[in-house]
């Protein structure tokens, strides 16, 4: 009895947090958790899930309308993992409608406010703003998200928590909704790398429902070259780390330099190398970024056709109830909001006949140079491209900005069509790792000039989750 009362007082905590911060669409009636394996390597640990991964028992929403009935007959393979872990699965988080967005604020169930200062109302950012909220806040250990072009790290910098995007195609998407499915990552947010890096390991498992995981032979080939013993040594002495000139764009705010600069201090006189390296297609990945995720959405959200899937909306008296293309279009007319649409309509687009070359072909080049430039400049070979050969003189890690300011506030007030630019360029930063697929670590490195959380990413080759992982030890 004295458990269950502290359990629903926890409960009763939690939701009082949840009503200021709106972290959690769902959370579980029954405060009393789960029988969960206590044998596993996560035991207890209570992890938030984002409302775009199935969860038996729970629904699955999307943040959208179109999905607000939805719930999931089974479990996401991660889900699976985590359960049989040990991990108590306390609840589902809000994110922007799809996983699209950068700020949180386009979810059918509102936005999220940065637990960090709730009265100054500003975004925990987005898409996956509630996982990280709910870190933030202590309402759990840690929580899952999705990081398409930087979802993961972006709400990760503005909240001060750690996320980690992994590699593309090592953790399961079996059971997440699919945004752009050529970029889409299962990553995880916690309060410290040692958490995060738990339930990575937990789920870092080849799924053979999941048809673009790794095979077991290349996760292998990658590991033998992951750098991991100057942990021991407490020396960084031979580590060469690259910082990218190309990431300090006329949009980066001055205060989230500062604190990366005394960052290259500390690093250097741990004995590491500082390395200027250049990424010459920087510029040109955000475009490419939004034309490809674009592209791959509007195919991929045609599935909710109001018949089959999705909100059904009955066609107004008046119109032909017998033309199905009524029920489709005020389906989605009335399910998707806003963002959504607008990517609909752009995607659809690109891959018309006649934009087809000069846009979703053009992305396409963009994002080889993307990968071509990273290749360039890693020490070890990308184990994924038949042309990566070692390359001595190479860094084993990147490090930049994680966001080009802190946390900005929800009202700001702009235009609709500078803030969708606005929120569009808070991407500028993570998108070329997703482009590229490679691994990316937010770690929170301190406050900015105005008393906001600042992250630091860093960036590893393709299977190098434990490089970043340990180096980012060294820096919290
Ligand atoms: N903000 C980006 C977008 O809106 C990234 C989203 C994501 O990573 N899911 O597409």
């Amino acid at each position: 009895r004295c458990v269950q009362t502290s359990t629903r007082i926890h409960q009763t905590l939690v939701e009082s947090r949840n009503a200021r911060i709106n972290a959690f669409v769902h959370l579980p009636n029954d405060p009393s958790p789960r029988l969960t394996s206590i044998d596993g390597p996560l035991p207890g640990m209570t992890v938030a899930v984002k409302d775009n991964i199935c969860t038996s028992g729970m629904p699955t929403t999307c943040s959208s309308l179109m999905l607000k009935e939805f719930s999931s007959p089974y479990d996401a393979t991660v889900v699976k993992l985590l359960r049989s872990a040990g991990a108590q699965i306390v609840g589902k988080t809000n994110c922007d409608e799809f996983g699209m967005g950068s700020l949180n604020k386009y979810s059918v169930h509102g936005p999220v406010i940065n637990p960090f200062g709730e009265s100054e109302g500003r975004s925990a950012g987005g898409s996956s703003g509630g996982s990280a909220a709910a870190v933030a806040a202590g309402l759990c250990d840690a929580a899952l998200g999705t990081d398409t072009g930087g979802s993961i790290r972006l709400p990760a910098s503005y909240c001060g928590v750690v996320g980690l995007k992994p590699s593309y195609g090592l953790l399961s998407r079996w059971g997440v909704v699919s945004f752009a499915d050529s970029l889409d990552c299962v990553g995880v947010l916690a309060k410290d790398i040692e958490s995060a890096e738990s339930v990575f390991d937990s789920l870092n498992i080849h799924d053979p429902r999941d048809p673009t995981a790794a095979t077991q032979r290349i996760r292998e080939k990658a590991s033998k070259s992951v750098l991991s013993d100057f942990l021991d040594s407490g020396s960084l002495s031979g580590i060469r780390i690259g910082v990218p000139t190309d990431y300090f764009p006329e949009e980066l705010h001055p205060s989230v330099v500062n604190p990366l600069r005394t960052l290259l201090i500390d690093l250097r006189m741990h004995g590491a190398s500082i390395v200027p390296v250049s990424l010459p297609s920087t510029p040109y990945a955000l475009s490419a970024y939004y034309v490809i995720a674009s592209a791959e959405a509007s195919s991929n959200l045609a599935r909710y056709d109001g018949v089959q899937y999705g909100l059904h909306v009955e066609t107004p008296s008046g119109s032909d109830k017998r033309k199905l293309a009524n029920v489709y279009s005020h389906s989605r007319s009335r399910g998707f909001g806003s963002e959504v649409k607008r990517r609909i309509l752009l995607g659809a687009y690109a891959l018309t006949a006649d934009a087809f070359d000069n846009y979703f072909l053009q992305a396409q080049r963009v994002r080889s140079l993307v990968r071509r430039d990273f290749n360039r400049v890693f020490r070890a070979p990308n184990v994924l491209s038949a042309h990566s050969e070692t390359n001595q003189a190479g860094v084993d890690v990147l490090i930049h900005p994680s966001a080009i300011r802190t946390a900005p506030r929800l009202d700001e007030g702009v235009a609709e069509s500078k803030s969708t630019l606005d929120s569009y360029l808070q991407d500028v930063l993570t998108v070329p790792a997703s482009l590229a697929g490679l691994p990316a670590l937010s770690v929170p490195v301190g406050l900015g000039e105005d008393g906001w959380p600042v992250g630091v990413s860093l960036v590893g080759q393709w299977g190098h989750e434990k490089t970043i992982l340990n180096l980012g030890k060294v820096l919290g």
